[in-house]
This record gives C-alpha cells, structure tokens and sequence, in this order.
C-alpha cells in the first residue's frame, strides 16, 4: 500500500514536471544539426550550449559546431572530444518565445544576457 501510494506520488510529481515545463533543461538536436558550445577545452565544468551564439558562464565566446553524435545523455560536438551533458542544470528563462535553448551547469546568464533559472525536478 505504501509502495503504491509513493508510486503514485511520483507518477504525479513527474507529470508536473512535464507540464510545467517553460524551462527547458534539455537540448534535443539532431546529429548534424550546428549549435552553439562552451568553448573552454575539455576540462570546463559549465557545459553550456545554445541554439544561438553568445557567451557562455566563464566569459568566453560559444563557438558553432556540429552535433556528430548522440549517445545516452550525452550530446558530442565537434569540436569537444568529451560529451556535452545534454540536460543542463540551469536553462534559459526568458520565456516561451526564446528560442536561445541555452543550458548550462554552472548559474548564469544565457546568450540573449538574461539570467538563468535552475531547472526543477533535479
Ligand atoms: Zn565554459
Ligand atoms: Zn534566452
């Protein structure tokens, strides 16, 4: 009884989540498709992508490039040997009409320069 009581529990928590869902804390493209990344090299934690250019958290000009490979959570981008993380934990949150899709680890402001939220359900 207690375990379908917390099942259900989570079952709704899930649909929330999804339904509540103005922020975006996932990127969802194709392989091939250009986005825009974390230029740091291979070792910066903030793992920020957007659909297009601007500056990531660390201050540096996101560089394009292209989705060679999608594999579990993992998106890998040209120009990076190591994945990009494809669910970030911060997102942009400017609003249904933004379609900037930035997502990082680290709390910052996304390419259009407005201040990002933490992504729920974490
Ligand atoms: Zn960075
Ligand atoms: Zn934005």
């Amino acid at each position: 009884m207690r375990r379908r009581l917390l099942l259900a529990f989570v079952l709704l928590l899930s649909l929330s989540a999804l339904s509540s869902a103005d922020i975006r804390g996932r990127m969802d493209p194709k392989v091939g498709d250009q986005i825009y990344v974390c230029n740091m090299g291979e070792t910066c934690p903030c793992d920020t992508m957007a659909m297009k250019p601007g500056v990531c958290k660390c201050g540096k000009e996101l560089i394009q490039t292209n989705v060679i490979k999608i594999e579990d959570e993992s998106i890998y981008v040209a120009s990076r040997k190591r994945g990009f993380d494809r669910v970030g934990k911060y997102a942009c949150a400017c609003g249904e009409s933004c379609n900037c899709g930035t997502i990082s680890k680290k709390l910052g402001k996304c390419v259009c320069g407005t201040e990002m939220k933490e992504v729920e359900g974490d």
